[in-house]
């Protein structure tokens, strides 16, 4: 199983890889950017080599790039709009010093104009800024519905990836915060949720679990995380989730309040609850962290 947790970039991408191997990650999210949008720092394609190098030897999964949360692509507010199309076209520039990676994006949010119009606008935007030869697969994901944001059910999805121009670069992040606030009901009927997912959008497109559990009830369309069997999911329907045959092979990412002891604790306590190993143990490696 590839689990990991989102991390920061802050150092560069080696120390990025190190950190998530430290932790007893074999994959890892970090955002492009500042979250709030500022600007890019340019990727060093050296930085980049090592990092890939170093998750390769390590046997890591895909990896994942979220974009800024502040981005709306579904704004027809035309300055908000160029701004996301700059940030965008920038992010698959610089990602494309890493093909295959996962792209995760907010769809947005439609702001009173309704949820049609805010998809068709997200989608032509991303169709548009999207290069003709990327190898970047990009990801909407679930969201939890919170204001008018767009991605709030499983129609939503399916609607916006059906207005992708490039229907094999595109897939779905499974939140499971945003899923049970939207919802969804993962605890009393998970398969049902499941098969409600696969008929709508198609299981084959799902791409990337985050796991994080929530502080709100079901349905309460609040989007406030909390770590992993300290909410209102708990770890037994997690794990049965991310240990769902179905769901085999997807990278795992924790997006839960926590510092990096407490990820390498929720990592530990994940692959316990499943009886799985250490992705990586230190005390077995000769090549250190
Ligand atoms: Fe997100
Ligand atoms: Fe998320
Ligand atoms: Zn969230």
């Amino acid at each position: 199983m590839f689990l990991g947790c989102h991390l920061s970039i802050s150092k560069g991408f080696l120390s990025l890889g190190r950190e998530a191997l430290s932790l007893g990650a074999n994959t890892c999210q970090f955002f492009t950017r500042n979250p709030r949008g500022a600007r890019g720092r340019e990727l060093r394609p050296t930085d980049v080599a090592s990092f890939l190098q170093l998750a390769a030897a390590h046997g890591f999964g895909p990896m994942v790039a979220h974009a800024p949360y502040t981005l709306n692509p579904a704004s027809q507010d035309p300055r908000v709009a160029s701004l996301a199309q700059d940030i965008l076209r920038d992010d698959f520039r610089r990602l494309a010093l890493m093909p295959g990676i996962f792209y995760n994006l907010h769809p947005g949010c439609h702001l009173g104009r309704g949820a049609q119009a805010g998809m068709d606008k997200a989608m032509e935007l991303l169709s548009q800024v999207y290069p003709e030869d990327g190898k970047t697969v990009v990801l909407l994901e679930t969201m939890a519905g919170k204001g008018t944001e767009l991605g709030r059910d499983f129609a939503e999805l399916a609607y916006m990836l059906g207005r992708f121009q490039y229907p094999d670069r595109i897939g779905v992040c499974l939140d499971t915060c945003h899923v049970h606030d939207a919802g969804y009901d993962l605890i009393e009927d998970l398969e049902g949720v499941l098969r409600e997912f696969d008929q709508t959008i198609g299981l084959a497109r799902l791409k990337v679990i985050h796991l994080n559990d929530s502080l709100s009830p079901r349905g309460a369309r609040k989007d406030r995380h909390a770590k992993i069997g300290q909410g209102l999911i708990g770890l037994s329907t997690l794990a049965r989730l991310i240990s769902h045959p179905s769901l085999a092979g997807r990278p795992v990412v924790l997006e839960t309040p926590n510092d990096p002891p407490g990820f390498a604790a929720e990592i530990e306590l994940i692959r316990k609850t499943l009886g799985l190993k250490r992705a990586f143990d230190p005390a077995n490696s000769s090549q250190g962290a």
